[in-house]
């Protein structure tokens, strides 16, 4: 297989986010805004939190966009608009459409918030192409049980969205949690059209978003570092719509922003009871 070549490599940027919690971000940020069909991503922590110190995100709407929370460490709890509630767990992944509108909370579960504890995860936005962005909300809640982990030579990857993946997406995306132990190699098809980058959170090169070209049939990664390296693969089909977002909310209009505020402010959205 002939593999894509790394066009460019961006440094994550450590920002505060949400209640007060610190993330690792490689995008958005002045260098990238987006990356088609990609909006954000964001590593929270690892952070290792005294009784009564771990922070999450209370409160606040969505619209036009997915969120997809991956959680590594710690345990986190959600509450939504619509009266759903659910924990996430260590390997756990919480793939939420927004569609139309949610208001939500994401916060460290009651056993972290008074044992303490560490909480390490990421959070990935996809877009939404125009006839899906006002669609009714949804929540794939994937224990790390049920989602599929391949290991082989040195390689562990843990299959989020793509072939063989149970979780759906609206939009073709890939998704991988690839591990490899010093030495050990990694290969697989991508789709011709598809974005395609890498986020390396441990090992060689962490903080490191690197950006393929289209030259090739897919992606190889060789770990020649004498230390394990961890790795998102994501990939996905651009939209190539316009995008115009302003905090939560994700839309193809200024109007269309506008209106999600006014929604939102007038309840419309819903609210946590
Ligand atoms: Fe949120």
């Amino acid at each position: 297989m002939k593999s894509r070549t790394v066009k460019k490599v961006i440094q994550a940027q450590r920002t505060v986010e949400g209640g007060g919690f610190v993330v690792r971000r490689p995008f958005p940020t002045r260098t990238l805004d987006q990356y088609d069909p990609f909006l954000l991503l964001d590593e929270m922590g690892p952070s290792d939190n005294e009784p009564g110190q771990a922070k999450g995100a209370p409160d606040h709407p969505h619209r036009g966009f997915e969120t997809v929370t991956y959680l590594l460490d710690g345990e986190f709890q959600h509450r939504d608009s619509a009266g759903n509630h659910g924990e996430l767990k260590a390997g756990d992944v919480q793939w939420m459409t927004a569609g139309n509108g949610v208001v939500h909370s994401e916060m460290p579960s009651e056993k972290i918030l008074r044992e303490g504890g560490r909480l390490h995860g990421f959070q990935l936005w996809v877009n939404l192409a125009k006839k899906d962005k006002r669609i009714p909300p949804r929540y794939q809640d994937t224990p790390s049980a049920k989602i599929p982990v391949i290991e082989k030579d040195g390689t562990r990857v843990k299959v989020i969205a793509g072939p063989g993946a149970v979780i759906e997406t609206r939009i073709p995306i890939l998704y991988l949690h690839v591990t490899l132990k010093p030495g050990a190699k990694f290969e697989h098809e991508v789709p011709k059209d598809f974005a395609l980058f890498t986020y390396v959170f441990d090992g060689a090169g962490s903080g490191e978003m690197r950006i393929y070209g289209d030259d090739g049939d897919g992606i190889v990664l060789q770990n020649d570092s004498d230390s394990k390296q961890e790795i998102l693969v994501l990939g996905g089909r651009p939209i190539r719509e316009p995008v115009a977002r302003y905090g939560p909310f994700v839309m193809n209009t200024v109007e269309e922003i506008e209106e999600a505020f006014d929604d939102y402010r007038s309840g419309r959205m819903g609210r946590i009871a």
